[in-house]
């Protein structure tokens, strides 16, 4: 027996299903998961000493590659004063700082502790600011487990949430609706039907978890308009897009400004931090100023701040970092779109800069709908192809590949040797 099935077998007594997140379990490929013992940059060793190239960066954070020195000196140093205070520190005005000097839409902003409670934060703030329930969501399009957000649409666009979850009143559910992503027509018919009702629509601007759907060209800026013309607020759920696809996230690379941006993985370098901001009137209804509670003993740690710190001056800082990413990006999915295409593989391949999925179906990929038609038999034995070629990815259809700085010319032959090598069932 491997140590991992050994700690599998152990923890699966005590955690449910032996992990604490369900995407970590490996179910959908059929596998018992590797545990993790370290990384470094690009590479992660299991707890048997397998080395892999990772492609999963924690799920988002580590655009940076593992182990950045600034980020862990950073952290070094902050501990030594003391892992928690429960006060106000001189970084969180800091951090505040340096994302509200560089994203125009984010003049105010609440630090908390994951993109869920961001997510759960900016919603109750939608509905405080307007006074309107409903909130319109787009299929497929994660926002974190929080009960309003658990919803998918049901056979028709015009049908009511239904939960996705045991657990989830329907009482909540009925005030979440959802529209079809890439379809300003499903959008427009649920403002139609609820006149006045729509607090907010809520959208990730790049879809990236069922596996990366792009926005097409006047998704996102048809999504604002008819949030102005109905009163409703617009959410741009940035937990993965912010930071990645450039410094501004998807506001800057898209050119669209939302009225709540909210914010999670790149921005705490690794470690628990969430974040949501905008406009001016809007976050000044949050309390203390405002009537919208929200709160956090942990929100604002200092050792969460001095990583997130470290890791988005970074950022900031080295201006060539997003265009290198984009570049290097680009022509690595083109690779491995090439090869599977050589090899006559029914596929797409979405990316977007360092962000990037093969679904295995010869549909185009624009919703939910078009990303339920992959084989994901097909995605099973390529993930398992990959892992015994030392790559690591996430194991589902339906999540991203990420890249980050650190994955270097011979990492990425390496994980495109691997593509190479896999054989159609
Ligand atoms: C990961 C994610 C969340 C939830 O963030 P957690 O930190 O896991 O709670 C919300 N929205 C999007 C778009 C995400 O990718």
């Amino acid at each position: 027996m491997t140590r991992s099935e050994e700690l599998y077998r152990k923890a699966g007594e005590l955690i449910p299903g032996g992990v604490n997140s369900p995407v970590r379990a490996f179910r959908s490929v059929g596998m018992d998961p590797r545990f993790i013992k370290r990384a470094r940059g690009s590479r992660i060793w299991d707890v048997d000493e397998n080395e892999y190239i990772d492609l999963i960066g924690s799920w988002g954070p580590m655009i940076m590659g593992h182990g950045n020195m600034d980020v862990l000196e950073a952290v070094q140093k902050a501990i030594w004063d003391g892992l928690s205070f429960g006060a106000a520190t001189e970084k969180e005005g800091e951090i505040a700082e340096l994302i509200t000097s560089s994203i125009p839409s984010v003049e105010m902003i609440r630090m908390v502790n994951s993109g869920t409670e961001a997510v759960m934060s900016a919603i109750r703030l939608a509905r405080g600011f307007t006074g309107r329930d409903k909130i319109i969501k787009f299929q497929g399009c994660y926002h974190g487990h929080s009960d309003s957000m658990l919803v998918k649409a049901g056979s028709g666009a015009m049908t009511q949430g239904t939960p996705d979850s045991a657990g989830v009143p329907v009482g909540v559910s009925q005030d979440t609706l959802t529209a079809q992503y890439n379809n300003l027509n499903s959008l427009e018919q649920l403002f139609e039907a609820n006149k006045d009702n729509i607090a907010a629509v809520i959208v990730e601007p790049v879809a990236a978890n069922m596996g990366v759907v792009l926005p097409e060209q006047g998704f996102l800026s048809g999504i604002k308009a008819l949030c102005e013309k109905h009163g409703a607020l617009l959410i741009f759920d940035e937990v993965i897009t912010g930071f990645r696809l450039a410094f501004g996230g998807a506001q800057e690379y898209f050119g669209i400004e939302a009225d709540i941006v909210t914010y999670g993985k790149i921005i705490g370098g690794g470690m628990p931090v969430g974040a949501y901001g905008g406009r001016k009137d809007i976050m000044k209804k949050v309390a203390p100023l405002g009537p919208v509670y929200q709160a956090g003993t942990l929100s604002g740690n200092p050792i969460a701040m001095a990583a997130g710190l470290a890791q988005l001056k970074y950022l900031r800082e080295n201006d060539w970092f997003y265009g290198a990413l984009k570049d290097k990006g680009d022509s690595f999915f083109k690779e491995v779109d090439d090869i599977l295409n050589g090899k006559g593989i029914a596929h797409t391949l979405n990316h977007i800069s360092s962000l990037g999925s093969i679904f295995f179906t010869d549909k185009a990929v624009r919703n939910y709908e078009d990303a339920k038609t992959s084989d994901t038999d097909m995605f099973a034995s390529f993930f398992r192809h990959m892992l015994d070629h030392g790559v690591l990815m996430a194991p589902s259809q339906f999540e991203a590949i990420f890249l980050s700085g650190s994955h270097g010319e011979e990492e990425l032959k390496a994980v495109l040797k691997a593509v190479n090598s896999f054989k159609q069932q």
